[in-house]
């Protein structure tokens, strides 16, 4: 089950026990065995599902739920929690600074998505202001420094490799050195993946390690094989001091929740997941906002971090501002828009947003999105200035009536667009600014407070 599904699951589960009139043993067992088929069908291991189900037993105790409590939002809180503690390995151990060079090693089977992961990483930290560079120490795997040197070019990330050179350790020592000559400050040794653990690659990660004395070990683990990830982890942990892990594929694999709870039964953390074979398909795995997004209610930590990321500088201000002001104004959803259109990943900003992405722009569908959004953005335009000021600025979600009929009849006849068109358009809007509203109050966080932000958002 694809996390999407796995969490709609969940929440329609949670869904049909909020629509019960009373809330009995009968309905919340029904809630229960909907979360625990869904649970299993994405591979979580039976034992972590049996002891979830239990737990949410023993705390909501309905019989002792005095009237009056809202045994609804008790037992909602109980599956978020225990979701957060089957997926929470505890917190990482390690900082790293800015402006220090740090060295971190990527280690993972072959096939994993290591070498593709270790550019992401990159790329997300030069976009905070790092200055990472790359090192291929993948001396197996013919065509290992190609494929690095050609996603470091796009990424326009420095890196260092041979095509001669046979020895991994010397490769990595001489890599390490010259970029911290250079003033790098994350310095990324990509290592050999080999094809299954056997004790050949195991030596060699011992080796790199030794020489390279990485601040931090990544592994990179592909999500597709389920709980097996535990084992697989546990092989890793055992043979190299493994400081966090990151999960690959979570995009396309049915057991990715399987993956996830078994590497956090390992007691390794999770820091990012991998959501797609592009450069930025990468997000920061942080447990709460992650079960919250993926029981449809909203990251907004993670939505705060994207839009730092793709908002350019000189507009995140005034785009915080009008967040924390809650006003989603026809202007905001044009300007929104004309971000969507320059640059494309703000779409994954919006897919953190409870309801957002999946209609606005769909997965897979990003060139119908587009054209659809142009489509919108030519009946803004055709609003007569006066009119399209007028609309920009006072239509918002508690002033809806200025839109009435005389107006949307006009806005069609002047873009040439049906009129149905035009009420797509307002419903369109009047679904973002419902979800736009929920930031009222939010925080503005300051630069490197993003990890932080807004817990209590998604309580
Ligand atoms: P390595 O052998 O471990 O270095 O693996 P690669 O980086 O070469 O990746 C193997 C394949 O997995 C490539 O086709 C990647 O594009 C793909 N891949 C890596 N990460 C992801 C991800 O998060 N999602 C998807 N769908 N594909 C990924």
């Amino acid at each position: 089950m694809v996390l999407a599904q796995l969490g709609g699951s969940i929440s329609r589960a949670i869904q049909q026990m909020s629509n019960a009139t009373i809330i009995d043993e009968k309905v919340l067992n029904e809630c229960l065995n909907e979360i625990t088929r869904a649970l299993l069908q994405s591979d979580v291991q039976f034992k972590l599902v049996r002891d979830m189900q239990t737990n949410i037993k023993k705390i909501v105790n309905l019989d002792d739920l005095a009237a009056g409590h809202n045994k609804r939002r008790i037992i909602q809180q109980a599956i978020f929690n225990e979701l957060c503690k089957m997926l929470d390995p505890g917190k990482p151990s390690f900082t790293l600074k800015k402006g220090k060079p740090s060295v971190i090693m990527f280690v993972g089977l072959q096939g994993s998505g290591k070498t593709t992961t270790c550019t992401k990483y990159a790329f997300y930290h030069q976009k905070k202001g790092w200055k990472p560079a790359l090192v291929c120490a993948d001396t197996f795997r013919a065509g290992a420094f190609d494929q690095l040197k050609q996603n470091a070019t796009k990424a326009k990330i420095p890196f260092y490799g041979s095509y001669t050179e046979s020895d991994p350790v010397r490769i990595a020592v001489e890599g390490v050195e010259r970029f911290k000559k250079e003033n790098c400050d994350l310095i990324i040794v990509d290592t050999s993946g080999r094809h299954k653990q056997e004790a050949a690659l195991f030596e060699e990660m011992r080796q790199v390690s030794e020489a390279t004395k990485p601040d931090l070990v990544i592994f990179v683990m592909d999500s597709s094989i389920g709980q097996a990830a535990f084992d697989q982890a546990q092989a890793f942990k055992q043979s190299i001091s493994v400081g966090a892990v990151i999960v690959t594929k979570m995009d396309g694999h049915a057991k990715g929740g399987g993956a996830l709870s078994a590497v956090a039964a390992t007691k390794s953390p999770v820091i990012f997941i991998g959501t797609g074979e592009h450069m930025d398909e990468f997000e920061v795995f942080d447990v709460k906002p992650f079960v919250s997004r993926l029981l449809g209610m909203g990251d907004w930590s993670g939505f705060m971090d994207k839009i730092q990321e793709v908002v350019p500088m000189d507009q995140q201000p005034e785009l915080l501002q009008k967040l924390s002001e809650g006003n989603f104004t026809l202007r905001i959803m044009y300007e929104q828009f004309q971000n969507i259109l320059k640059m494309g990943p703000i779409g994954q900003v919006f897919s953190m947003l409870p309801g957002f992405s999946s209609e606005l722009m769909p997965k897979g569908r990003e060139k119908e999105s587009q054209a659809k959004i142009k489509r919108y953005m030519t009946m803004m335009d055709s609003m007569t200035n006066e009119g399209k000021q007028k609309m920009l600025t006072e239509l918002d979600s508690s002033n809806p009536k200025i839109m009435n009929e005389s107006r949307i009849m006009r806005i069609a006849r002047g873009s040439g667009r049906h009129v149905r068109e035009v009420m797509e358009m307002l419903e369109e809007y009047k679904r973002l600014a419902k979800i736009w509203s929920k930031m009222k109050g939010l925080k503005i966080p300051k630069k490197g407070e993003m990890s932080a932000l807004s817990r209590n958002m998604n309580a």
